[in-house]
């Protein structure tokens, strides 16, 4: 695999725009069927928020889940579907259903691919559901088996965002899934990568989409493709103008995709083609802990606190799946605050990506520390009885283990990240605050990328406004609008079907 520039005129088989999970998953399947691929990448780093994530892959009743001894089936994961989702995008459910077996047997055929699974419950009790989950992650790759690679993935988001490399040892979660898709990709010898190839047109000739057009620090190019052109460019989470004209809350500021690097510019090209959208309004959200820069970290996992509105009320499960607690936090009035006392020693009781640092984020006023909660509640701007009339109620319902409020604790989720040696009640999720002092954090609407976009069929081709295919084009990953509509069902759902509908894309083109 190269990274060289691209020769003017360039033509190969298939053309990939993007480098996360879905793009190199479709690169990699065209390459090891013998279709000359290139990788086109904006940046000078491969992987988007893909590489920055926890690789998670939702891709149900596969080998992996069986080699766990799970019971998952294709079966229970529909039913699943079906409960969360509905029969709309039925089609595409179950295009993903019947590939992602057959796609995971065949990447696992490639020992540069390994998956195992990782107990992470699903997000939403109904039938079909898995508590323990049924997701998995790839295997930890020793960055010499990437050579000199590895210096193109990019590294996690608190070194990223740093501008720092790798740290020593192997790549792991979603660096690893990067780096493992670049390898087998890279062994096929039928696959090119190109860095600092900003893919901002697309470009037509009898009738179907034959090329694109690229700006490179060299200037524009053309690369054109034979068989068909796969968008897997991520979303448009990191541009506000977008985000303001679709109406997606938020702020760019705050999202977790790398900062610039997927602002919507194919979503825009193809719009200029006719491509229909759909949900583009949505996003896979979080909540954000504010960050003294004035970003957010994705904050999940909480262990104790509790989380309240401007008013100093809470007003919803703390414990819920990350992204039901941002449509909650959506709908809050805000600012909110995660509230905690001083039985996790000022560390925040969640786990944040980045980590935060409590010192830097206490001097820079994110977080406030207060010996009474009265005086906390002075600091964030909520009336001081609100606040600790909250804190008495909640505390009261740890010593009982219910939450009729918010019924925290009710759910396996719930429980998943609790430890029962915080709470000295019966139930683990419910910790009382009574230690001061006291500690206040910034809560924001994160998101892990937007989730509407381009409207594809069950065979990732782009549709237009009347529901036809547009020749030659492809979208997977948030390029596209996900079947899973405003649901996010599970962990690894944004990467699962992303790899499953780029596959079925290069397949297609294959045809
Ligand atoms: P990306 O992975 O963002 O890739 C898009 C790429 O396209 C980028 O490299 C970008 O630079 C490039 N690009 C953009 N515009 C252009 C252009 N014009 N020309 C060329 N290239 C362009 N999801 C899961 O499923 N499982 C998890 O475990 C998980 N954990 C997460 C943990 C964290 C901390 C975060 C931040 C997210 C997590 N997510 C997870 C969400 C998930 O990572 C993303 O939603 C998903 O990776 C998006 O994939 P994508 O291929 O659509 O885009």
């Amino acid at each position: 695999m190269r990274d060289d520039r691209t020769e003017a005129g360039a033509t190969h088989d298939v053309i990939v725009v993007g480098s996360g999970a879905g793009a190199l998953t479709g690169a990699l399947v065209a390459a090891a069927d013998g279709l000359d691929t290139v990788v086109l990448e904006r940046t000078p780093l491969l992987g988007g928020t893909s590489a920055y994530s926890g690789a998670a892959c939702w891709l149900p009743g596969t080998q992996v889940q069986e080699r766990a001894g799970l019971g998952d089936s294709t079966e229970a994961a529909r039913t699943y579907l079906r409960a969360l989702v509905g029969d709309a995008g039925a089609d595409r459910r179950e295009a993903f259903l019947r590939h992602a077996p057959e796609l995971v047997a065949r990447l696992e055929s490639d020992p540069a691919v390994q998956f195992v699974w990782q107990a992470f419950p699903d997000y939403v009790a109904a039938p079909g559901r898995m508590d323990a989950g049924r997701s998995f992650v790839p295997r930890a790759l020793p960055q010499e088996e990437l050579g000199d690679l590895a210096r193109l993935v990019r590294p996690a988001v608190d070194r990223d965002r740093a501008g720092r490399g790798h740290p020593d040892g192997p790549l792991v979660q979603g660096r690893a899934l990067i780096g493992r898709l670049l390898l087998a990709a890279t062994r096929t010898g039928n696959a090119t990568v190109r860095t600092e190839h900003r893919v901002t047109g697309l470009i037509t000739g009898n009738g179907r989409v034959t090329g694109v057009e690229a700006r490179t620090p060299d200037g524009t190019v053309t690369v054109r493709a034979r068989h068909g052109v796969l968008l897997a460019a991520g979303g448009f989470e990191g541009d506000a103008a977008l985000r303001a004209e679709y109406g997606v809350p938020g702020s760019a500021a705050w999202s977790m995709a790398p900062s610039t690097a997927t602002t919507g510019d194919l979503l825009r090209a193809a719009v200029r083609l006719g491509a229909a959208t759909d949900l583009l309004d949505e996003a896979w959200w979080c909540p954000g802990t504010q960050r003294p820069d004035g970003s957010a970290a994705f904050t999940l996992g909480l262990r104790g606190g509790i989380v309240v509105d401007a008013a100093g009320q809470r007003f919803a499960n703390e414990s819920l799946p990350y992204d039901r607690m941002g449509r909650a936090l959506a709908a809050a009035r805000t600012p909110a605050h995660l509230v905690f006392d001083s039985r996790t020693g000022g560390a925040l009781p969640a786990v944040t990506v980045p980590p935060a640092d409590p010192a830097a984020h206490l001097e820079s006023g994110v977080w406030v520390k207060a010996d009474t909660l009265p005086e906390l509640a002075g600091l964030i701007g909520v009336p001081a009885d609100a606040l600790t009339g909250t804190v008495a109620r909640f505390n009261g319902h740890a010593a009982d283990g219910t939450d009729p409020d918010h019924h925290r604790g009710e759910d396996p989720y719930d429980r998943f990240f609790a430890d029962p040696r915080d709470a000295p009640g019966p139930n683990p999720c419910l910790v009382p605050l009574d230690r001061p002092p006291y500690y206040a954090a910034r809560v924001v609407l994160s998101d892990l990328g937007t989730k509407g976009g381009l409207r594809t069929d069950a065979r990732a081709r782009v549709l237009d406004a009347r529901g036809a295919p547009i020749p030659g084009l492809y979208a997977a990953g948030n390029t596209s609008a996900s079947f899973t509509g405003r649901v996010y069902p599970g962990p690894g759902v944004p990467i699962g079907t992303a790899m499953v509908f780029a596959s079925l894309a290069v397949r297609d083109m294959a045809l």
